[in-house]
């Protein structure tokens, strides 16, 4: 039986509302969600005090009342949390989509902070005082960078890629050679784009030959367009065959229409210059006679979230007429982050110091190895007995599909079971890093939890988070 004069030692809500260790979370979130939070709390109260009121009857209502107040201003921090949490990311995937793509440098976020916090020059002319464009910002860089004639950008490639097959090929057909007929992952698969955008797929060849002919043969009177898509995850290999971009785009100027070419990742400057793989520059697609090029704003460009379709004046100008395109338009956050980026590719040699992503795809070696010898006792430390901890090759990818099959050299803390310990531990291992407030998200391989350091550069954050283990 309760002895029922427990229940008097909770104060009311509103007396609670006023202890001083609520004023701060008050004066951020406001009163409503702090109440919730204290009738919530209240609750959880009065069940424990109905099994154990002998706990409670020497309490004075002063201490109830601060204990219910604590306990709210938990709950709230837990109810407030940030939407995303930080994490590190050791998976050896550099441009990893699950995590986010890229990291935007230092003056990105600037200029995104300024445009999320103020009203900006967005759609509206300063000189004239009348409406204007918002691509104007971006389309003079853009096509500086690429040599295109005219630009346009939207919310992702994929956006770029269906409103460009919607504007220029709606119930018509679009060939294709069937050796590119791929899926990106996330339901990115050509032939649906195509079908979702209103446009007929016309495969031609086969998956590991096509050629100049085959095109040619499928040529009529229903055709739009001849396309070209960026293979990005795989790799056909050995006895293959792929019709060079220009003979494309001389075959379809011959048959009066245009040459379009998605190159998903899509480089501004050559990979090559700071010694990363080959991938085809939108500027070299541009020069084959690509009359229409779109690619990812953050893939290899670094940039935050965003597609571009570069080409053609006419044809730019007949997409951004579509009403898809006000569908699918991005907004200036992102506008401004996009333009912060490309700013910096005006000076490509100071890439790798300037943006977050190249200096992760050139880190070399010996930095990398220098990272694992500093934190790898305190990797040891925190993992235990259980584990034999050291360090290790890997390869890291670019990710994102860019060049699947080049790994780029690179260092890891392996960390695997001493024999004898069950498989489990590896497993349970990887979850408590993952449970960490910052998470450590490193990749289960060959029974060991591999941490490629290509990508850590907090590493007192990452140190710190070890310890608190
Ligand atoms: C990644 C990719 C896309 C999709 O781009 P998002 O920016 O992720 O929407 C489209 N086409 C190709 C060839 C790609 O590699």
């Amino acid at each position: 039986m309760t002895d029922q004069r427990v229940f008097a030692l909770i104060p009311p809500v509103d007396t609670i509302l006023k202890q001083p260790s609520l004023q701060q979370t008050i004066a951020a979130l406001g009163r409503e969600p702090v109440k919730l939070a204290i009738r919530a709390e209240v609750d959880i109260l009065r069940r424990a005090m109905a099994s154990d009121a002998a706990e409670y009857l020497s309490l004075s209502r002063e201490v109830v009342a601060e204990r219910v107040a604590e306990a709210a201003v938990t709950r709230i921090g837990q109810e407030f949390k940030p939407l995303f949490r930080p994490v590190f990311n050791l998976t050896g995937t550099v441009i990893h989509t699950n995590l986010g793509r890229s990291r935007l440098p230092d003056s990105a976020i600037a200029a995104m902070a300024i445009a999320a916090g103020e009203a900006v020059d967005l759609e509206y002319n300063l000189e004239t005082g009348k409406r204007g464009d918002r691509d104007l910002h971006l389309e003079a860089l853009i096509c500086e960078l690429t040599g295109a004639e005219a630009a346009t950008v939207v919310n992702n490639n994929a956006a770029a890629v269906v409103l460009l097959l919607n504007t220029l090929a709606l119930g018509q057909e679009v060939i294709i050679s069937r050796g590119e007929l791929v899926e990106i992952g996330g339901a990115f698969r050509i032939p649906d784009v195509m079908e979702s955008a209103g446009a007929k797929l016309r495969e031609v060849g086969t998956t590991n030959r096509t050629h100049a002919r085959d095109f040619e043969a499928a040529l009529s009177p229903q055709t739009a367009l001849v396309m070209k898509v960026h293979a990005s995850n795989y790799e056909i290999r050995g006895f293959t065959s792929a019709v060079p971009e220009a003979e494309l785009a001389a075959i379809a100027h011959g048959a009066n229409i245009p040459f379009v070419s998605d190159l998903g990742s899509g480089c501004l400057v050559d990979m090559a210059r700071f010694g990363l793989p080959p991938e085809p520059t939108v500027r070299a697609t541009v020069e084959a006679g690509a009359d229409l090029v779109t690619f990812s704003g953050d893939k290899l460009l670094g940039g935050p979230q965003s597609g571009i379709i570069v080409g053609r004046a006419d044809l730019i100008k007949r997409i951004k007429a579509n009403p898809l395109k006000r569908a699918l338009r991005v907004d200036k956050t992102v506008l401004a982050g996009l333009l912060s980026v490309l700013q910096l590719y005006r000076d490509p040699e100071s890439l790798p110091q300037r943006l977050p992503l190249l200096a992760d795809l050139t880190r070399s070696v010996d930095d990398i190895e220098k990272a694992v010898q500093r934190v790898l006792p305190v990797v040891r430390e925190a993992v235990g007995e259980k584990f034999v901890t050291g360090g290790l090759d890997c390869k890291s990818q670019i990710g994102s599909g860019a060049l699947p099959l080049e790994l780029m050299p690179s260092r890891a803390i392996a960390i695997s079971l001493r024999s004898g310990q069950s498989d489990a531990g590896l497993t349970e291992l990887a979850a408590t890093l993952r449970a960490l407030p910052k998470p450590i998200i490193g990749r289960l391989s060959d029974g060991s939890l591999i941490l490629d350091l290509r990508c850590l550069r907090d590493e007192q954050g990452f140190c710190e988070q070890l310890r608190s283990l």
